[in-house]
């Protein structure tokens, strides 16, 4: 069993580095922007709620973003394993997927950190924003996001670096040279990690 968490700035490459990972080690996927962004289209009471912070560049509250979770976790499993896409942003959502995890007699086995300078970030995120369809993919919105995560996600590598999970990795050159990179490290945990 294998959990692994995907961190990295918006744009950093997690959704496409976890879907190669996905499909390499037979993991579930959970991107909580994706299931906020489902929440919204299906037009749900919680989508209303997400949709006012996410058109902001904002983080929805820790409370609610860790209910989310464990309601998207135990739809999904028991399973082989689950790549944590976008969740934990802050350090109260990292300390609830530990003890999340604890309860279901899991654990995090392994952090890896997709590194990308902020100039990199904002012309990626620009591009996707010409087919993406997302609406926080402007620049104003662009902005405010690197932003935040500078202010509230970015602590979080220390936190799994006294965990003694963080891996780092730099999250630009040819995708499956990244990938490579990635998944170097995951053949390399431990399996009781
Ligand atoms: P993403 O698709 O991961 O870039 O997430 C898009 C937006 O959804 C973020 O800018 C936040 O507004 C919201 N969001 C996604 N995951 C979280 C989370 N773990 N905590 C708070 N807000 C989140």
């Amino acid at each position: 069993m294998k959990n692994i968490v995907i961190f990295g700035a918006p744009g950093s490459g997690k959704g496409t580095q976890s879907q190669l990972l996905v499909e390499k080690y037979g993991l579930r996927h959970i991107s909580t922007g994706d299931v906020l962004r489902a929440e919204i289209k299906n037009g749900t009471e919680l989508g209303q709620t997400a949709k006012a912070y996410i058109d902001k560049g904002q983080l929805i509250p820790d409370s609610l973003m860790i209910e989310i979770l464990a309601t998207t976790y135990d739809a999904l499993c028991p399973c082989s394993g689950v790549i944590f896409d976008g969740f934990p942003r802050t350090i109260p959502q990292a300390e609830a997927l530990k003890q999340m995890l604890a309860e279901r007699g899991t654990r995090v086995s392994a952090m890896l950190e997709l590194q990308v300078p902020d100039e990199m970030l904002l012309e990626r995120l620009l591009n996707r924003g010409k087919t993406s369809g997302r609406a926080d993919d402007n620049e104003e919105t662009i902005r405010a996001r690197l932003d935040v995560y500078h202010a509230q996600t970015q602590p979080l590598a220390e936190w799994y670096e006294r965990e003694g999970k963080r891996n780092t990795v730099r999250g630009y050159g040819e995708i499956e040279e990244i990938n490579r990179a990635l998944c170097t490290i995951i053949d390399s945990i431990p399996e009781n990690a």
